[in-house]
């Protein structure tokens, strides 16, 4: 059986709205890190001039993956900045001379013509990672000796607020089923499926109106419950199956479908990743919409142009407000990783009082762990090694669930990050 809950929606604030376009910065911050990990060689010094694409640094170790310029412009500074997962992390800083100037003309190359080993090269070298939130290097998914069965795109978006697949797909449904098919094609992989959620009518009418032409290609429409989306709930509903760690182990790779976009941009023009598009949403702000950000903008920039905030006492959280972290300014740089910016009131937060034992938490946890007995561990690290709480997903479905309005889902996060230094 799938866990999960049923959670009203708030995509109708900024699903109408067509995709908005922000390139007005005078400087981008490009963050040196990439999933997580801030072991980046970089590649640039001051004073240097860098193209739209250009390798201004890095990630070493097995992981290989560049970072990209998102603009051309001058590298004039290094400087610290916060990212969405609320560390404070160094940043190429470029100053945009606002030509967009690439080094070489971006080509028009047909999907189909790679082969394996072309199409895992390029999409290193483009530096294509997943967009879900991961940010994990998508060639490692794909670069593998074991046969991929089954490729499932995951278009589910299951966050509340969330909007930023869905408007890709609304927009760029052929580019991305083609893409998705010469995935297939390429890496001999026997069947793919696109996944959204069955009450999404909207989207269902618009991939209909193209995937006929594709015939290898399935659409399944999956429960509308939380947390849908999590590749384990995804494989589950879909293959009838599980797996330990990652879905290769049963022949499957999950992709989502914004990195089928980015795979698409880099396959068809060897367009290196260097921006996203990114929900701006929320009761606090003036007209939240879809956005298309080069990476290293500041999300003050964009509140800006999507009209500020209507209430000063602001909440930012980046992410969706399931999964997402409470971030301390809006000076937060997008990278790779950033679906969206929720702004609410402050004053929307409950006040937390003591635990209930409801035992609620435990019930709906998709992990099967003991949220609430995690929590209260977290001084004693042996009881916490045998309660796992490194399985957590951060979903946050304990915290939306506790009548008590404890923040379940932090004490979990804290329980990894002492588990994760205990080594
Ligand atoms: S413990 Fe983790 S996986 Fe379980 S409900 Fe809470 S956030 Fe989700
Ligand atoms: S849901 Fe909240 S109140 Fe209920 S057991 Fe878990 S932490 Fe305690």
């Amino acid at each position: 059986m799938i866990t999960g809950l049923k959670i009203p929606g708030r995509k109708g604030l900024s699903i109408k709205n067509k995709i908005g376009i922000y390139n007005k910065m005078k400087y981008v911050y490009i963050p040196l890190i990439s999933g997580g990990d801030t072991d980046i060689t970089v590649a640039v010094k001051k004073g240097d001039y860098v193209y739209k694409g250009s390798v201004i640094g890095k990630r070493k170790g097995n992981l290989r993956i560049p970072i990209h310029s998102s603009v051309s412009g001058t590298v004039v500074d290094y400087e610290e900045k916060f990212v969405s997962n609320g560390q404070k992390v160094k940043c190429v800083v470029i100053e945009n001379d606002f030509l967009d100037a690439i080094e070489n003309e971006y080509e028009n190359n047909d999907l189909t013509k790679y082969t394996k080993k072309e199409f895992i090269k390029t999409i290193q070298e483009c530096g294509i990672v997943g967009l879900g939130g991961s940010g994990f290097p998508t060639y490692v998914k794909y670069n593998t000796d074991q046969k991929i069965k089954t490729l499932i795109v995951n278009a589910v978006e299951c966050e509340p607020y969330i909007t930023a697949d869905y408007v890709l797909v609304r927009e760029k449904c052929d580019e991305i089923l083609e893409t998705i098919d010469a995935i297939r094609e390429i890496n001999d992989i026997d069947e793919a499926i696109i996944a959204i959620k069955s009450h999404n009518t909207g989207l269902k009418e618009v991939i209909d109106n193209y995937i006929g032409t594709y015939l290898k290609l399935k659409l399944v429409l999956v429960p509308n419950i939380y947390p849908m989306g999590w590749e384990k709930s995804l494989v589950k509903f879909i293959k009838k199956t599980d797996y330990q760690r990652l879905p290769i182990e049963k022949g499957i790779v999950v992709s989502n479908v914004s990195t089928i976009y980015a795979i698409y941009e880099a396959l068809k023009y060897k367009k290196p990743l260097t921006e996203r598009i990114v929900t701006f949403t929320g009761e606090n702000l003036k007209r939240p919409q879809n956005v298309m950000v080069k990476m290293g903008t500041s999300a003050s920039e964009i509140i800006k142009k999507v009209g500020g905030i209507d209430n000063k006492d602001a909440l930012y959280i980046a992410g969706g407000p399931m999964m997402g972290k409470g971030i301390p300014t809006d000076d937060i740089i997008i990278n790779c990783n950033d679906n969206c910016i929720l702004v609410l009131d402050n004053y929307s937060l409950d006040i937390e009082t003591t635990c209930l034992r409801c035992g609620k938490c435990v019930e709906k946890c998709p992990a099967k762990l003991s949220p609430v007995l995690i929590g209260e561990s977290l001084d004693k690290v042996d009881r916490l090694k045998k309660l796992q709480p490194t399985r957590c997903i951060e979903c946050g479905l304990c915290s939306y669930i506790c009548p008590a309005k404890i923040n379940v889902r932090e004490k979990v996060r804290k329980a990894k990050e002492i588990l994760r230094k205990e080594g």
